[in-house]
C-alpha cells in the first residue's frame, strides 16, 4: 500500500533525475500525483481496420504485428528515423518514428502492438508518422482507449505520467472521502477512490466528465464552507456601530458638483447600512473604471468622519493616493463644510505627507512623523495613502473604516496588519483589551474597491464571503470612447491618426503585447520539449518587447515626438516618476506593458492603442480603455492584431460594440475562463474548480449544499475527512 504523504522519489521510475522534474509541477507526493489531473483526453478508443484507413489527418487506432522494421539516419542531421510495417489482416501500413532507434529492438517482427496517431500522406502513400505505441496486452494505457493528456514539463511527458498513475493506482490504501455519503447519493458521484480511476483512465467521455464534475464540486464546496464559515467568523468580531445620519450624508451629497446616479446611491446606502452593524463590514464596491466609486466611498467615510471615528482610503501606489487625495478635497469643499463640522484630511505615503485644510499658520506639506503624530492623535478624519499607512509605526486612534482601491481582495497578511496595529494602539488604554476569546477590540469595517468587472459566476465563488455592491450604470452625459479594431495592412494609417492627434496637443497610451507562455494555458496541450517559462523569464521578455517597441516609435515612426517607456521592472519611484511627468504632458506617447497603473487620470490622452490586441481578454482591453476619454475630448481605442485573421478580429469586434464592461466580462469568461481576471488566480482556487467557474449551476449547487451542510452541523465535526481538507485549503491560503 502508497501512503499518500510519501514522497515521490520513492516510487520505481521517478529517482533523483524525475523526482525535481515532477516537483516543478507541484508533485511532490503520491497523492501530488494522483490529483495531477488530465487536462484532456485523446480519443483512440474506436479501433480501425487498417483497410479502412483512406484520409490523411484521420485519427486512427490500430492493432496489429509488426512484420519489418528498421533504423535509417537522414544525412543531413544523422537523425533516426525508424520504419515498420504492421499488417492487421486487412492491410499493412507503414509506420514512421523520429529520433526513437531503440525501437528497432524493443518492436522487432512479430511482437503485436496498438498503435495511435493520425495518417500522413507523403509520396509513398499513406503512412503513421510518430503515433503513440504500446505492445498489445489487454490493460491499454497509451494507445486503444481514452488517452489521459496532462499538464507537462520539459523531461516529464503525459506517457511518463500516465506510466506513473497507472502503476500507483491500484496501490493506494482505501482514501477518506471528504465528500460526505448524503451528498454523493445526492449528485451521483462515484466514491472517491473510483473517480480517480476514472478521472485519470476513463471508460468514456461521460464518465470521464462526470469525476471531474465530482473533483470541482468537492473544490467549490470547500471553497464556499470556507467562505461561509469566514463570514460567520466575522459575525461574531465587534466593529464600531457608526449610526447612519441621512442628513448629514444628504447634505453631503447636496453639496457635490454632480447628482449621484442610483447604482451610486444605493451602493452608499448598502455600505452605510453596513457600518450601523456591530461586526465589521467586509464589503466589495465592483463598477466599471469612471462609474465614480471615490465619492461613493467617500460618502461611508464622510459618516465614519463625523461620528468621531477615522477612516483611511488605501491606493496601491503613491500617484493613485495623491489623486486621490485631490479628488477628495475638493469634493469635500467648502459648501459641505456649512453643515458645521470640519473634516481634516491627510495625506501620507512613502515619500510625503500633506494636510488639508490649511490655515494662516500650516502649510498643506507637512512632515510625516507630524501626520503620524496627528493621526495618532486622531486630528485627522480622513486619512490617504500608499501601503505606508499600514506601517507599524502608523497607529489611529479610532480606526473605523478602511477603504481599499483597484485591489480585489485585501490580503490576509495586510488585514491582520491593520488590525494589529490598531491593537496594539489600543493596548494600555484602559477600557479596550485585546482577548481571543471575545474580542473586545474594535475591528474597522472593510471596503475594497475595484474596476474589473466581475461576473456574478465568479463573484459568488471567489468573493463569497464578501458582501457584493455593483456600480453598473455611468455617470450621464459621459463621452462613448471610439473603439477600432486596426487589421495590420492599415497600420500607416492608424499612426497618420495618432500624429493629427498629437499635433492637436493629445497625448497617447502604447500597450504592448503580452508575452504569453504557453505553458500558463491549459485549454491546448503542449509538445513534450515545450516547458514552463519562469515568471522572471517571462518579465524579461516583456521589457525586451517594450524596450523594442519603445525604440521603434522613438527612433523611427515618430521620430520627432517625445515618447517614454514604462514597464514592471522599474522601481515604483521610477514609474511613478514616468507616469507623473506623462501626466503633465512631458511626453506624447507613452509605450507601456500591461502594468499601466489601474485608475491613473490622464484627462489630456485621447488614444489608447494597444499592439496585438488579440493576446488580451476583452476585459483587460476594457480597462485600458478606461484609461482614455477622462477629459473633454472625444478619445479612441486602437486594436491593433498580430494578424489579418478575421476570426481574431471578430472577437475584438465585441469591444467596437459596447462600452459595457459586465457584458464583456461575462462574454470573456465564455471564451478565455477565468483565468483572466486579475486576482482569481491568486484567490486560490484549485485548478480544476477553476476550469468550472463557468459553470453556474455547479455553483450554486455547492453552495447550497455548504449551506445545507453547515446547517444541519456548524462544527462539521461529523464530516471529519471534509474538516481535514478544510483546513488544509485554510493552511494554504493563509501561507500565500
Ligand atoms: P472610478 O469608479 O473609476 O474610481 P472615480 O470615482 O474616479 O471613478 O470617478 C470618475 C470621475 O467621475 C471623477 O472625476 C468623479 O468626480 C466623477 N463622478 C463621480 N460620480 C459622478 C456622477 N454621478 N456624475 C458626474 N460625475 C461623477
Ligand atoms: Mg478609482
Amino acid at each position: 500500500m502508497l501512503d499518500m504523504a510519501t514522497p515521490i522519489e520513492r516510487l520505481a521510475y521517478v529517482g533523483s533525475r524525475n523526482g525535481p522534474r515532477l516537483k516543478r509541477l507541484d508533485i511532490r507526493t503520491i497523492k501530488d500525483l494522483l490529483w495531477h489531473f488530465p487536462t484532456r483526453y485523446e480519443d483512440y478508443s474506436q479501433r480501425t481496420n487498417i483497410g479502412d484507413i483512406k484520409e490523411a489527418g484521420s485519427v486512427v487506432s490500430v492493432q496489429g504485428e509488426i512484420t519489418d522494421i528498421k533504423n535509417a539516419f537522414t544525412w543531413k542531421r544523422r537523425l533516426a528515423v525508424t520504419e515498420a510495417m504492421i499488417s492487421d489482416g486487412t492491410g499493412w501500413l507503414r509506420v514512421t518514428w523520429f529520433n526513437q532507434p531503440y525501437l528497432e529492438r524493443t518492436l522487432a517482427p512479430g511482437i503485436k502492438v496498438s498503435l495511435a496517431g493520425k495518417a500522413a500522406l507523403d509520396k509513398k502513400g499513406l503512412y503513421l508518422s510518430n503515433p503513440s505505441y504500446e505492445k498489445l496486452q489487454a490493460n491499454l494505457i497509451h494507445t486503444g482507449r481514452l488517452v489521459p493528456v496532462y499538464p507537462e514539463t520539459e523531461g516529464v511527458s503525459s506517457k511518463y505520467l500516465r506510466l506513473l498513475i497507472k502503476r500507483a493506482l491500484p496501490q493506494i490504501p482505501k482514501l477518506n472521502d471528504p465528500l460526505p455519503q448524503t451528498v454523493k447519493d445526492k449528485f451521483n458521484f462515484s466514491e472517491l477512490t473510483t473517480a480517480l480511476n476514472q478521472i485519470h483512465f476513463p471508460q468514456n467521455q461521460k464518465e470521464a466528465k462526470f469525476a471531474r464534475q465530482r473533483f470541482a464540486f468537492e473544490e467549490l464546496l470547500l471553497f464556499q464552507l470556507r467562505a461561509l464559515r469566514d463570514r460567520r467568523q466575522l459575525q461574531t468580531l465587534k466593529a464600531p456601530k457608526i449610526d447612519f445620519d441621512k442628513n448629514l450624508v444628504g447634505s453631503f451629497v447636496k453639496s457635490l458638483p454632480f447628482e449621484l446616479t442610483t447604482d451610486q446611491r444605493i451602493a452608499a446606502y448598502e455600505i452605510l447600512k453596513d457600518l450601523e452593524k456591530s461586526y465589521p463590514m467586509n464589503r466589495l464596491l465592483n463598477g466599471d473604471v469612471g462609474s465614480g466609486k471615490t465619492v461613493v466611498a467617500l460618502s461611508a467615510a464622510v459618516q465614519a468622519a463625523a461620528g468621531d471615528y477615522q477612516a483611511v482610503f488605501m491606493a496601491p501606489t503613491e500617484i493613485l493616493a495623491k489623486q486621490h487625495f485631490s479628488t477628495v478635497t475638493s469634493l469635500l469643499n467648502s459648501q459641505f463644510s456649512i453643515s458645521n463640522f470640519q473634516i481634516n484630511i491627510g495625506l501620507l505615503t512613502g515619500s510625503e505627507a500633506r494636510q488639508y485644510p490649511t490655515d494662516e499658520l500650516t502649510d498643506e506639506k507637512v512632515s510625516k512623523k507630524m501626520m503620524r503624530q496627528k493621526i495618532a492623535k486622531g486630528e485627522i478624519g480622513i486619512v490617504i495613502g500608499t501601503h505606508a499607512v499600514i506601517q507599524k509605526d502608523v497607529n489611529f486612534k479610532n480606526l473605523g473604516l478602511v477603504v481599499i482601491d483597484e485591489q480585489h481582495r485585501f490580503g490576509v497578511e495586510q488585514r491582520m496588519k491593520l488590525v494589529k496595529g490598531q491593537r496594539d494602539a489600543n493596548i494600555g488604554k484602559e477600557p479596550r483589551h485585546w482577548d481571543a476569546q471575545s474580542p473586545a477590540l474594535l475591528m474597522p469595517h472593510l471596503l475594497s474597491m475595484t474596476a474589473t468587472p466581475i461576473p456574478r459566476t465568479l463573484a459568488l465563488t471567489i468573493y463569497g464571503d464578501l458582501d457584493v455592491s455593483l456600480i453598473k450604470e455611468k455617470p450621464k452625459g459621459r463621452q462613448e470612447i471610439i473603439t477600432k479594431v486596426v487589421a495590420h495592412r492599415k497600420r500607416k494609417e492608424a499612426y497618420k491618426f495618432i500624429e493629427a492627434e498629437i499635433q492637436k496637443g493629445r497625448q497617447v497610451f502604447v500597450i504592448c503585447p503580452r508575452i504569453e507562455s504557453p505553458a500558463f494555458n491549459s485549454n491546448y496541450s503542449l509538445p513534450t520539449t515545450n516547458y514552463q517559462l519562469s515568471l522572471k523569464k517571462l518579465l524579461w521578455a516583456e521589457v525586451k518587447a517594450v524596450t523594442a517597441e519603445y525604440e521603434r516609435l522613438s527612433k523611427e515612426t515618430f521620430p520627432h515626438l517625445k515618447v517614454a517607456m514604462l514597464h514592471g521592472q522599474m522601481k515604483p519611484k521610477e514609474k511613478d516618476e514616468t507616469m507623473t511627468k506623462f501626466r503633465e504632458g512631458h511626453y506624447d506617447l507613452l509605450v507601456s506593458t500591461s502594468v499601466v497603473e489601474v485608475g491613473v487620470d490622464v484627462p489630456n490622452a485621447t488614444i489608447m492603442m494597444i499592439e496585438s490586441a488579440d493576446r488580451f481578454g476583452l476585459a483587460q482591453l476594457h480597462q485600458f480603455r478606461g484609461r482614455v476619454g477622462r477629459g473633454q475630448h472625444q478619445s479612441y481605442c486602437l486594436l491593433f492584431t498580430s494578424s489579418d485573421d478575421s476570426l481574431i478580429g471578430r472577437r475584438l469586434k465585441a469591444l467596437e460594440k459596447t462600452n459595457d464592461g459586465f457584458e464583456l466580462a461575462e462574454t470573456d469568461l465564455k471564451i478565455r475562463g477565468p483565468g483572466e481576471f486579475t486576482g482569481v488566480r491568486q484567490s486560490g482556487i484549485p485548478d480544476l474548480a477553476m476550469t468550472s467557474l463557468t459553470d453556474l449551476d455547479l455553483i450554486k449547487k455547492a453552495r447550497l449544499e455548504a449551506k445545507l451542510l453547515l446547517k444541519q452541523d456548524p462544527t462539521l465535526n461529523k464530516y471529519p475527512a471534509l474538516l481535514t481538507r478544510l483546513s488544509e485549503m485554510q493552511r494554504l491560503v493563509h501561507f500565500e
